[in-house]
């Protein structure tokens, strides 16, 4: 995947937008969203921020954060001197859930996938996950946004290593003044966090389509010696 050049990556990223636009994974959503929001902005952005998911603005336009915490995060991203179109932004559901209630843990289990093909297509260096949702989901461990905020950890994501800065939602911080002051602290460190060296990438092993179906080869023990192929290659795949 890393030796596809940017233009290539972002014409994978299309397939992959068409193919989540008929998605019905999640019956429910499918029958009641207007629009899959699949994600904007730069297809090879170094920052990503993966929210939640879409609201009711956002599902009518079919665009991830328009309504008010989309100005705010566009807000802080201008006081840090940069712009929504510099950046990728997504959700955890694509779709939105109906009244706005909490994603289930089925839906997030369906759209992981969706997610994790764009890391690995946009390939960013910085991933802000917004509130809980998003940082449980990516960190794949249930310690919440309160404790997290503000500690970046470089994590896989899929088969990226990403450098996480967990932050708070933005819709959160609308109300609370205390946690937008917060959230505001949290944003000026990103900076400094995309001028970190780019987190270094596992090595994972080709298989060439034709070692799928090997042919058996007989080991002194009398053993086929596939199986050790296949463990060498799991191993190889760790990180
Ligand atoms: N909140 C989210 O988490 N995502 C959106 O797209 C809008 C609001």
């Amino acid at each position: 995947m890393s030796e596809l050049s940017a233009s290539e990556r972002r014409e994978a990223l299309k397939g992959v937008f068409e193919e989540a636009q008929g998605c019905v994974r999640c019956a429910e959503l499918a029958a009641t969203r207007k629009t899959v929001v699949f994600g904007a902005g730069n297809a090879d952005a170094d920052l990503m921020f993966v929210g939640e998911a879409p609201g009711a603005s956002e599902d009518e336009r079919g665009l991830p954060f328009v309504g008010r915490a989309g100005k705010l995060l566009e807000q802080l991203l201008g006081e840090i001197g940069m712009a929504r179109a510099d950046v990728f932004i997504a959700n955890v559901l694509k779709c939105r859930p109906p009244g706005n209630r909490d994603p289930q843990p089925a839906e997030i289990e369906n759209c992981r996938e969706y997610l994790y093909r764009q890391v690995e297509l946009i390939q960013p260096r910085v991933i802000c996950t917004l509130g809980n949702f998003s940082t449980k989901l990516l960190r794949d461990d249930p310690t919440g946004i309160t404790r997290l905020h503000g500690q970046p950890e470089v994590l896989a994501v899929g088969r990226r290593a990403v450098r996480i800065y967990p932050i708070f939602h933005p819709a959160a911080a609308l109300y609370t003044p205390r946690m937008l002051e917060t959230l505001r602290e949290d944003f000026k460190r990103l900076p400094e966090l995309l001028a970190l060296p780019a987190p270094e990438q596992p090595q994972w092993l080709e298989v060439p389509e034709a070692a799928e179906e090997p042919e058996e080869v007989a080991s002194p023990e009398g053993t086929s010696a596939t199986a050790e192929v296949a463990t060498e290659v799991d191993q190889l795949g760790l990180f």
